[in-house]
């Protein structure tokens, strides 16, 4: 089976392949299809993966001209912008779907201006409101 095919199916059956921020291969998501042996098989075809992953990301971007702040630390998924992606404190990049109440507790901090209707962009220097405001 080809390497696309393979991820295609675990992500499918909601597995999570993914890149670190070292640039190295992460394996999460659903254990139930995560499982060692699959874990062990994609590890021994690191750098294969790494490439699938980087090309696959390279060809995300190329098709659109939306901006992104980067990849979910979580998911995997390329985080657009205007989709409530937050900083963690550890500096870890969460898209909106996988930012949880307790990182919100935590600290984490919106990467985007926030938009406030009616004042637009005119203070981008000031604080960043608290969340919920
Ligand atoms: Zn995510």
């Amino acid at each position: 089976m080809k390497l696309g095919k393979v991820l295609e199916r675990l992500r499918e059956a909601g597995g999570v392949v993914t890149l670190d921020r070292e640039g190295r291969v992460r394996c999460a998501g659903n254990a139930a299809a995560m499982t060692e042996a699959v874990v062990a098989a994609l590890m021994a075809r690191q750098d294969q993966v790494r490439e699938y992953l980087l090309e696959e990301r390279a060809s995300t971007l190329a098709s659109t001209t939306t901006r992104s702040h980067g990849w979910c630390e979580r998911c995997g998924r390329v985080m657009w912008v205007g989709t409530g992606a937050e900083r963690l404190p550890d500096g870890q990049l969460v898209c909106g779907d996988c930012l949880a109440p307790w990182d919100i507790d935590a600290g984490s901090v919106p990467v985007e201006e926030p938009e406030c209707p009616g004042v637009g962009w005119k203070d981008p220097g000031g604080p960043v409101p608290p969340h919920g405001s």
